[in-house]
């Protein structure tokens, strides 16, 4: 029989602020997807980017998940502790050529574009042009980025759920990977983000460098997490493939929508949870992710007996909606 990696799987927030309804559907699921393969579920603090850290926020967001009856099966790792390993990471794509400093500002960037005659849509991201690439000059090295064209050079993710990529969808430009909800999808990296920020201006570790590094140390086998966050993967499986680790499967789940139209976020001022009542808030999640609302836990029993029996009953539904990968 073919080895198979034991589930595991995590959920992430960045401590900015508390938990809302939109957090809740993303912890849900992947708490849910690791219970219905048999798997570990972790919690992991993103709190690399510091300026953006709310003191006491960490602390808020697992008395929420413990609320909801959702516990870490490990201790909790938190990014700020984890400086050596990303420092490894980038020592290691600095030995094999593939990262290099940046001197460029914003601006700079902004005005390569212009020169260029690329005009940014809304809400895309500013593509990096590969000013430095050919060196800095005289000017002081402010981050570093991943050179992407050798890793774009390989245009296909690795099959996973079995599921081949057939010809009306395959662009021989563009980079592949499978999302368990979504389906095939595809970004040219290197046209349409460019060569990615590793280790910021600031000094600070990025996002997409820090999330490659932990995910690869704890083992996750499966990431599932909001929609919001679907277009960095590429950029991950490319700088997974650039550090020789291997890929996990990728779920983005549905984004809940506040009453204006737009995604809830800390940002846009989304209500946090309430620890008092977590069987609506339970409810609410589970209702975005397409299982039944209103299982109906003994109310004589105490309120965490009734939140674990409602995720208990959600398991099964889980599988059958889910696990087809
Ligand atoms: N820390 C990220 C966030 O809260 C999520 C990271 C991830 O799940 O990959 O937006």
């Amino acid at each position: 029989m073919a080895h198979r990696p034991t589930y595991r799987g995590r959920f992430a927030p960045s401590p900015t602020g508390p938990l809302h309804a939109g957090s809740l559907v993303a912890a849900l699921a992947s708490w849910l997807d690791a219970r219905a393969h048999g798997g570990q579920w972790l919690v992991r603090m993103e709190d690399v980017d510091t300026p953006r850290c709310v003191p006491g926020a960490a602390e808020h967001i697992l008395q929420q998940l413990a609320a909801c009856g959702l516990v870490s099966d490990e201790p909790v790792w938190a990014q700020s502790t984890r400086h050596a390993a990303y420092e490894a990471a980038l020592a290691q794509l600095q030995a094999n050529g593939v990262a290099y400093p940046c001197a460029c500002t914003r601006k700079d960037i902004e005005g390569a574009q212009q020169a260029q005659g690329l005009a940014r849509p809304r809400h895309a991201e500013l593509r990096y042009p590969g000013t430095c690439r050919q060196g800095t000059g005289n000017k002081p090295e402010r981050a570093w980025r991943l050179l992407t064209t050798p890793f774009s050079a390989q245009k296909t993710a690795p099959p996973l759920c079995g599921k081949a990529l057939t010809a009306p969808y395959f662009r021989e430009s563009a980079w592949h990977w499978f999302d368990r909800l979504a389906g095939w999808q595809q970004q040219n990296v290197d046209a349409q983000v460019g060569d990615f920020v590793l280790k910021r201006a600031d000094g600070l570790w990025a996002y997409q460098l820090a999330v490659v590094v932990d995910d690869a140390a704890q083992g996750i086998t499966h990431v599932v997490r909001g929609a919001d966050l679907a277009d960095n993967t590429p950029r991950q499986i490319l700088l997974q493939r650039a550090l020789g680790l291997p890929h996990p499967s990728y779920l983005h789940t549905p984004l809940v929508l506040g009453a204006n139209g737009e995604k809830l976020s800390k940002q846009n001022g989304a209500a946090p949870l309430d620890l008092t009542d977590p069987l609506t808030a339970l409810n609410a999640a589970a209702t975005a992710l397409g299982l039944p609302a209103g299982t109906h836990p003994d109310p004589n029993q105490s309120l965490p007996a009734q939140v674990d029996q409602a995720l208990t009953d959600w398991v099964p539904h889980w599988t059958a909606a889910w696990t087809g990968c």
